[in-house]
């Protein structure tokens, strides 16, 4: 067991214990298997805790008591261990050991301590000692920003786009820089403000900040100068954000949240925080808060389409003000207007932001569906090997090389060739005729936020869906791919009947999941079997009306290149709730890269599939155009008739219509 546990940690955590461990882990990929979730609850580890003779403190995320490891020790004192109440991982902020609950457990039931226990505090002390002594090392290689002169200070933050202000070098004075000045290394703290982790920036390449020791335990804050403690902090996406409000000075820790990712094992950092202030992308603010206890959050709402306070500082508005009109977090199940206009006029004045994740490969795609919104379910269906997980993988790819943190639930195919069907597509080349750059490749892949479940075949519908919770409450998942239900039901022996009905819980239980947790939730189906000359329509995803009606996109591949002459293959939109807008998008594969990305047009002009390309492409505009008006009248019916029966049959008279034009 402990085998299994410490394999699987090593995966997490992996970037802190690089210098020992990279060999073996190197090439794997990210999976979150059964054994990964926690089977604790809250009431059991206070229980044992107490039992123990454990003075137990009731926190927002954590339980608090003395360290079962370090607090024998006289010069540590009062140590403390963090115990996270979901996941019961522990952390010790003092002796920086963490781990499993179960490695807790034992050491707290056990008065001796096992031997493989043992190694493991071991091993992780050893890492700690190394990365105290390389950051001795570049505590003496660099200089404090705090020694520098004001001219010395300027540059800097022209070389890297800060914005400036006369006290600028005292508010990052924790931050070091390398003697040429090209090279900026943040500290990251732990709840006992003790440095263990540092993120590293170089001027020109800031998309590239490497992070090393116990960074993902670690955040890098500072405050305003000369402004009176407050106990309160602000959490802002970038070290810009943090600039910008510390020149406004405004009271309390102004936390650099990075991308607004928050893994669970930082929590106690933020643990003593009795005032959290969240100014962000709302999206990931609402989940950041979700983490951190709502009860304890205050959002700063978008203003006039401004989301960060970087933006707003440009728009000259006064941060204080918006900061000390922050809305509470918490919501109640019943709510007023008042309580909503905000949120309304927020979404009125972000179109652009609402609107969602562009996908870069699919730019008609984009066009017709604006974007890749969080908390909305897509169902993406075609014929029998028309390329469906292939499709998908490409459109999740694409939004998780644009910080789309993805979740793949591959019930069909093996993970391995899941994942590389997906590397070949980020490379662009055959891998097999490209070996000498296959480390290149996948070391570069490897950094991508994408997450596999560890499940194959037929699974429960519960345990898939405690394994998504937990993922998404470890690795802030944003969009999770289910492919496909079929295979994740199996192939039962039951009647038609039961088996729509288990289909429609899947249907049901996603829905729930995607508004609830603020996730997107992509599902691959297979039709039901039709005659092969007709187009697919929303009524032939297999199974009840369910799953198309639950759905806020309904994406449909059609395959007409073996039932006619000049047949394509194309995307269709079928159903946008969004905006309504309907199209298609023309499919060409490009075997090379595994891709189905639009092309550069017009290379030759005699071409004749090209010409078809945009002849397609016309088409699509034109049919949205067309669409637009169409779909609102059809949705104002259904409003009326409270079903959404018409918006299939208007489908399948919209799919005539491409047959006969
Ligand atoms: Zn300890």
């Amino acid at each position: 067991m402990l085998q299994s546990v410490k394999a699987y940690r090593f995966f997490i955590l992996k970037a802190h214990v690089k210098l020992c461990f990279c060999n073996f882990i190197k090439h794997e990929i990210h999976s979150v298997g059964l054994n990964d979730i926690p089977k604790i609850t809250v009431t059991d580890i206070r229980k044992l805790l107490r039992q123990k003779g454990f003075a137990v403190q009731d926190g927002y995320t954590s339980f608090i008591t003395k360290c079962a490891i370090c607090s024998g020790d006289e010069k540590n004192g009062d140590s403390k261990v963090y115990v996270n109440k979901r996941t019961g991982y522990f952390v010790c902020p003092k002796c920086d050991i963490h781990g499993d609950w179960n490695i807790l457990e034992r050491l707290v039931k056990r008065a001796k301590i096992e031997a493989t226990i043992k190694d493991y505090i071991e091993k992780m002390h050893q890492n700690a000692c190394q990365f105290q002594k390389d950051w001795q090392n570049i505590l003496d290689n660099t200089t404090s920003m705090s020694k520098l002169n004001e001219k010395e200070v300027l540059d800097i933050f022209r070389l890297f786009e800060y914005p400036y202000h006369h006290e600028a070098n005292k508010v990052l004075s924790d931050a070091r820089i390398s003697t040429d000045h090209t090279t900026l290394y943040f500290p990251l703290k732990n709840a006992i403000e003790k440095v263990i982790g540092y993120r590293k920036l170089q001027a020109g390449r800031e998309e590239e900040s490497e992070s090393h020791g116990m960074h993902s335990a670690g955040l890098f804050w500072c405050k305003a100068h000369k402004v009176s403690h407050n106990a309160q902090a602000i959490l802002v996406p970038s070290i810009q954000d943090v600039l910008h409000l510390a020149a406004h000075k405004i009271p309390g820790s102004l936390v650099w949240l990075n991308n607004c990712n928050l893994p669970p094992v930082v929590l106690p950092t933020l643990e003593g925080y009795q005032k959290l202030c969240l100014w962000g992308d709302w999206d990931n603010m609402c989940t950041v808060a979700e983490k951190l206890g709502e009860e304890r959050c205050r959002f700063v709402r978008p203003t006039d389409g401004l989301v960060t306070a970087s933006e707003t500082a440009a728009a000259n508005l006064s941060l204080k003000t918006l900061v000390s009109e922050a809305k509470p977090a918490a919501h109640r199940s019943i709510t007023t207007f008042s309580a909503l206009r905000d949120d309304v006029y927020a979404e009125l004045t972000n179109i652009d932001k609402v609107r969602g994740v562009k996908w870069r490969r699919f730019p008609a795609l984009t066009r017709l569906l604006g974007g890749h919104r969080r908390g909305e379910l897509t169902i993406l269906t075609g014929p029998t090997g028309c390329g469906k997980t292939t499709l998908c993988a490409e459109m999740s790819l694409d939004l998780a090389q644009q910080g789309v943190n993805t979740l793949w639930g591959s019930f069909e195919i093996r993970n391995s060739r899941l994942a590389r069907t997906m590397l070949q597509q980020f490379a662009g080349v055959p891998l097999e005729q490209n070996l000498q750059d296959f480390h290149k490749y996948a070391d570069d892949f490897e950094k991508l936020p994408i997450y596999y479940l560890a499940f194959h075949g037929q699974q429960p519908i519960k345990v898939v869906m405690e394994a998504v919770e937990h993922a998404r409450y470890m690795h802030d998942i944003a969009h999770v791919v289910v492919d496909n239900v079929q295979f994740m039901l199996g192939l039962g022996e039951e009647r038609e009947g039961d088996r729509y009905q288990r289909q429609d819980t899947v249907v049901a239980a996603f829905r729930t999941f995607a508004t609830a947790r603020h996730c997107h939730v992509t599902l691959v189906m297979h039709p039901r079997k039709e005659r092969e000359s007709e187009d697919l329509s929303t009524s032939s995803i297999f199974g009840s009306a369910k799953a198309s009606q639950e759905a806020d996109n309904v994406l449909i591949i059609q395959d007409k290149r073996l039932t006619a002459v000049r047949g394509k293959k194309y995307l269709q939109v079928a159903k946008n709730r969004y905006s309504g807008d309907l199209g298609i998008v023309p499919l060409d594969f490009e075997k090379d890269s595994l891709s189905y990305q639009s092309k550069k047009k017009n290379k030759t002009k005699e071409d004749p599939d090209k010409l078809l390309d945009q002849y397609f492409e016309a088409y699509s505009i034109n049919d949205q155009n067309y669409d637009i008006s169409e779909t609102k009248k059809s949705n104002e019916t259904n409003k009326s008739q409270n079903t959404k029966q018409s918006t299939s049959t208007y489908l399948s008279d919209i799919l005539s219509l491409n047959r006969t034009s």
